[in-house]
């Protein structure tokens, strides 16, 4: 290519680690916003799932680092998140060339807190960005993220995010994303719980639910979840997006959070409970609209 034809800039490459039921999507939207990506999983048909959308399957946690801008982290909970940022192998001991990781799973705030002090000591940056949306905000790449950490930072990652989602916001220094997060979570949790209990009462009065829902919709009680997960909660299907597992992580984290803080949560203690109900039903793997179950339970209408 001679000087007048001076080749476009090459495009960046992003690692990824985690490709489940979030990260698949967020990484195809990644490709299709025209970044390299790197993956990695411990579950080789994730790993398969990415490799057929166009990435490059590596084969370890450093090798998707290497000569990435940043590293995305889409893990289940804060150990693993731990393991791959500070365990043996890790992206401490193998930063990413742009020395910057974006952890968007939902862990806890103060783990957050005590490996971004770790890192920054070695000049790399974490911020946590976990998300809200569920896989079809993942998939339509309309996420709610919310980002806690440096401003420059950021800076920095704002462009790689804006492939995923649409509402992205920095809401503090570290930390500061996972605890908006687990307060959207509480709404998530308690709201669920009300669209369950508005649906027992209707369905036991014999009101059509569906008609009910719709007309719902339109006044003070229309919600996210009574829209998103009224239809399949009104008709028993229980197929996961999000599950009852990771929602339970979720109000775990939150009543440690507010135990730190000695706030009360008694609404949090009461949809737990109800969750924890459910798993012990082996519903663990179940969407969270499953909570309905429980309400069938509750009302002799399990079978
Ligand atoms: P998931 O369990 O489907 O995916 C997690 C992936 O991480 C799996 O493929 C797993 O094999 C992989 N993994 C686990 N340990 C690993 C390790 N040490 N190294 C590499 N890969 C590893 O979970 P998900 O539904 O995609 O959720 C991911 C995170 O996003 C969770 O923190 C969850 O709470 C949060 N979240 C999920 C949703 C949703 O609707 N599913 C919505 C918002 C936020």
């Amino acid at each position: 290519m001679s000087a007048a034809h001076p080749q476009p800039p090459a495009p960046q490459t992003i690692g990824f680690v985690g490709l489940g039921t979030m990260g698949i999507e967020m990484t195809r939207n990644l490709l299709k916003a025209g970044y390299r990506v790197q993956a990695f999983d411990v579950v080789p048909a994730a790993l398969q799932a990415a490799a057929d959308a166009g990435a490059r399957s590596c084969s370890s946690v450093g090798e998707v680092a290497v000569g990435a801008a940043l590293v995305v982290t889409m893990l289940p909970d804060t150990p693993q998140v731990q393991e791959v940022v500070l365990g043996k192998g890790g992206l401490h001991a193998h930063p990413p060339a742009g020395r910057l990781i974006v952890d968007m799973s939902t862990i806890s705030p103060q783990a957050v807190r005590t490996m971004a002090a770790a890192l920054k000591a070695d000049g790399i940056d974490l911020l946590d960005a976990p998300v809200s949306g569920g896989p079809q905000g993942a998939k339509s790449a309309t996420l709610t993220i919310m980002v806690g950490g440096d401003a420059a930072a950021f800076e920095q990652a704002r462009p790689v995010l804006a492939a995923m989602g649409s509402t992205i916001n920095l809401v503090g220094t570290s930390g500061a994303g996972q605890t908006v997060k687990l307060c959207n979570q509480l709404m998530v949790g308690i709201n669920l719980q009300a669209v369950c209990e508005a649906l027992a009462l209707g369905r036991a009065s014999g009101v059509d639910l569906a008609q009910m829902r719709n007309v719902l919709l339109g006044g003070s009680a229309a919600s996210w979840m009574l829209d998103r997960l009224g239809p399949a909660m009104i008709a028993g299907d229980t197929a996961a997006g999000f599950r009852i597992d990771l929602m339970l992580k979720d109000l775990r984290l939150v009543g440690e959070l507010a135990q730190s803080l000695a706030v009360p949560l008694p609404g949090n203690a009461l949809v737990t409970t109800q969750f924890m109900e459910a798993r012990a039903h082996g519903e663990g793997g179940n969407g969270n609209q499953a909570l309905f179950k429980v309400y069938d339970r509750m009302c002799n209408r399990a079978g």
